[in-house]
């Protein structure tokens, strides 16, 4: 949609009273009149609605698949870690008020590296797994439940 006032070509224009009358602007000229229209974010769900994510979305605890899990991190190291590792990591850590500078330097990695290891974003190799564990004082690997 095109600004009515700067002609710019955006995904959203907002219904804008300027000086009596009211014109579709972008959010940058908007600024400069009155937004008839609510922003999307402030729209409410009238009618008590509440909108929750449907439970297909929601973790459930147990569900997950491990087998598919393995087969994608299949080359990433042998141990079975929590499926909340990630977090473990970093609660640990903040509990101990590290930096994520702290924590690379006593692994002697990266701190790019804990970062993605908090974000889940990267599986850790067994030796880095004890070496957490060890740092931390914590478990990172699954309950011993499974181990058949
Ligand atoms: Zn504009």
């Amino acid at each position: 949609m095109l600004c009515e006032m700067c002609g710019k070509d955006v995904e959203r224009t907002s219904r804008t009273r300027i000086e009596g009358s009211v014109l579709l602007l972008c959010t940058d000229c908007a600024r400069f009149g009155v937004v008839l229209d609510p922003p999307p974010a402030a729209v409410i769900v009238a009618g008590g609605g509440l909108r929750r994510p449907p439970a297909s979305l929601v973790p459930q605890r147990g569900a997950t698949r491990r087998s598919d899990e393995r087969d994608v991190f299949s080359d990433m190291g042998e141990l079975e870690l929590a499926p909340d590792w990630g977090r473990r990591i970093r609660t640990a850590r903040e509990s101990r008020q590290w930096t994520p500078d702290d924590l690379a330097k006593r692994l002697n990695e990266k701190r790019s590296l804990v970062l993605k290891l908090e974000s889940g974003n990267f599986h850790p190799t067994d030796a880095l797994v004890r070496k957490l564990e060890h740092h931390l004082g914590i478990r990172l690997r699954a309950d011993p439940e499974r181990s058949s």
